[in-house]
């Protein structure tokens, strides 16, 4: 799965694929979200990004803007539907409608289940599966109103088949957003919405990556359960996620693609050292 020239480094639709669309990226500060938020502004898309970072938000929205196209950062806590639906509010206020939803936006940390706080259950749960519920319904709404359909991706991850030790809120958090992404695929068809979900198995230079597994020794057994015997580089994520709110895709809903190597469907059985 090693590309000789390492093309999955770089950009894969060609210049103006997303010309016009007004995009919605939570999170998209930091990580996979700030990828995606790139490459969909390279595209030719006006960017938002909602998070709750103010230094992050200004950040990312400098080094977006420097691509071409219009960005607005949004501060915006998912867990607040007051606070979503004030991202929706701003982002038609200033660009006339939304076209795509990324629901990227997440936490994540390992912990025992049998010690786990109820806080602790819901801070991931609240983010995770209410966020994106709460943000595609805000954006759902917005886009049925103006008639012209849209594109909600989700990120989700593995772990919503797999299930996750020591991240078992994230796991079923990510579960429901699963079936959400298929329900919602079906119920709001008629309106032109399709709605996709990518599950990434473990990105290089990613805040997932380095906060559940912070030592070279959890990297390396991680990397060791992987076939492809790499990490997920971010624009791989970014490229597929282009792809899958473009029109190129406008068959395409209800769908999840996996994008980790081979890792999920390896369950421990195949080491390096093995061959
Ligand atoms: P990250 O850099 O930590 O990004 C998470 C983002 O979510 C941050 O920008 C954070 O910003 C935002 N966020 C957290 N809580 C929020 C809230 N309540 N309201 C609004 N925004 C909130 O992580 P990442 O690794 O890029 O992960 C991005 C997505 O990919 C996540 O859905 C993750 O589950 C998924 N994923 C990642 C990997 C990987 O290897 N990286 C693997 C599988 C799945 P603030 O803290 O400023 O709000």
């Amino acid at each position: 799965m090693q590309a000789g020239n390492e093309l999955y480094k770089k950009s894969m639709l060609k210049e103006g694929s997303l010309a016009g669309k007004v995009a919605i990226i939570t999170g998209g500060a930091t990580g996979l979200g700030k990828a995606m938020a790139m490459e969909f502004a390279r595209l030719g898309a006006n960017i938002v990004i909602a998070s709750r970072n103010k230094e992050n938000l200004m950040k990312a929205e400098e080094e977006i803007s420097k691509l071409g196209t219009e960005v607005l950062s949004i501060q915006t806590d998912v867990r607040r539907p007051d606070q979503v639906n004030r991202m929706v509010s701003t982002t038609v206020d200033r660009f006339g409608e939304i076209n795509i939803l990324v629901n990227n936006a997440a936490g994540n940390f390992r912990v025992k289940s049998m010690e786990m706080s109820v806080n602790a259950w819901n801070a991931v749960i609240n983010i995770v599966l209410n966020g994106t519920f709460y943000c595609s319904q805000a954006v759902g709404k917005q886009m049925a109103k103006q008639g012209n359909g849209g594109s909600i991706l989700n990120i989700g991850s593995v772990h919503a088949w797999t299930g996750s030790p020591l991240t078992a809120h994230s796991a079923a958090a990510k579960a429901g957003v699963l079936a959400l992404t298929k329900s919602l695929a079906v119920e709001w068809a008629p309106h032109h919405i399709r709605t996709n979900m990518i599950a990434p198995g473990p990105i290089a230079d990613t805040g997932a990556v380095t906060q559940l597994w912070p030592t070279p020794e959890d990297a390396a057994l991680i990397l060791n359960n992987i076939p492809a015997q790499r990490f997920g580089h971010l624009q791989e994520i970014a490229n597929l996620a282009s792809f899958l709110v473009s029109d190129y895709a406008s068959y395409v809903s209800g769908a999840c693609y996996v994008v980790d190597g081979a890792g999920w469907l390896n369950k421990g059985k195949y080491q390096l050292e093995d061959q």
